[in-house]
């Protein structure tokens, strides 16, 4: 169901299913989608500390817990440092600035946004201090290729439990996460639709009649039976309820090949051995 989870390398449970807030609107348009979401059902919300609505998070997930009865340790918080901090003492800044702004005990995933050249690794180490001070539950990354892992895992004490890479039937990363697969590290999608550009895909759509499912929730199933977690983005209500009624049907064995044979190794998002911010 919505809330089964992946235990991570670490031994943490993280839900398989999320809330992406990438461009929701900080105040009362993120608010309401988290709270809704929460309401629905999701227990993991998807933010970063470039997104610039970390306090609504925050102040939807306190609310949230109120409203639904439930406890801090029910729900999972995912950040991100940002490229311009990257390097060890800027990093260790800009994790209390997220830990202040989401105004949480704790921040239950902390993520390396992009493999910055020459940093990352020290943005690791700073990583590793405040995961072993138990200010974070789990650490990983987020972009990173197979040879951003190999060079890390060079010099990691903490292996990463989470890549979150641009995953979708036209970039289903063969390679990434087969490599994940065989480290231990738990891939996780963003763009799972494709930022909307395939919610009305002919191929995709046909697959979703046979199950009386839309395009989306058979984009987002296919994620899960791929072993991949999923963070769909959506502010409206409607949308963010329709996401996350995907725990009712499976998709043959066939369709996830037809699914996957969309795949073209074709991004929409920046290429992380060539981006510049
Ligand atoms: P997405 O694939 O989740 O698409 C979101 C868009 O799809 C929405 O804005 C909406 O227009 C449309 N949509 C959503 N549900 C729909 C539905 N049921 N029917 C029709 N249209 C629908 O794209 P995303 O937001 O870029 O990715 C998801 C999350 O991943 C982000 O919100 C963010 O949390 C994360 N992300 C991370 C990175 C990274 O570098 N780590 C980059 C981008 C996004």
């Amino acid at each position: 169901n919505l809330q089964d989870t992946v235990t991570l390398n670490n031994g943490v449970n993280m839900p398989w299913f999320g809330l992406g807030v990438y461009k929701a609107k900080e105040g009362s348009e993120v608010i309401d989608a988290v709270k809704a979401a929460i309401r629905a059902g999701y227990r993991s919300i998807d933010t970063a500390a470039v997104y610039g609505n970390e306090e609504g998070v925050g102040q939807a997930v306190r609310e949230a817990i109120e409203e639904n009865g439930l406890t801090r340790e029910q729900l999972f918080v995912t950040s991100k440092v940002w490229n311009s901090e990257q390097g060890y003492e800027t990093t260790l800044q800009a994790f209390e600035n997220s830990l202040k702004k989401l105004d949480l005990d704790y921040i239950d995933l902390f993520l390396v946004h992009w493999p910055v050249k020459g940093k990352y690794k020290e943005t690791w180490r700073a990583l590793e201090k405040v995961y072993k001070e138990g200010k974070v539950r789990a650490i990983g990354v987020s972009n990173f290729q197979v040879h951003h892992l190999e060079d890390l895992l060079e010099d990691a004490e903490v292996v990463p439990t989470v890549n979150q890479v641009e995953f979708h039937p036209q970039l289903a990363q063969p390679e990434v996460l087969k490599y994940c697969q065989t480290k231990g590290i738990q891939l996780e999608a963003w763009a799972p639709l494709g930022q909307g550009r395939f919610v009305d895909h002919d191929i995709i759509k046909s697959i979703g009649e046979k199950y009386g499912k839309t395009p989306a929730q058979v984009l987002l199933r296919w994620d899960l039976q791929m072993g991949v977690v999923t963070i769909p983005k959506s502010v409206t209500e409607s949308r963010i309820i329709e996401n996350a009624d995907i725990f009712d049907f499976e998709l043959s064995g066939e369709d996830v090949q037809e699914i996957g044979a969309l795949n073209q190794n074709k991004r929409f998002g920046s290429d992380p051995d060539n981006f510049n911010f």
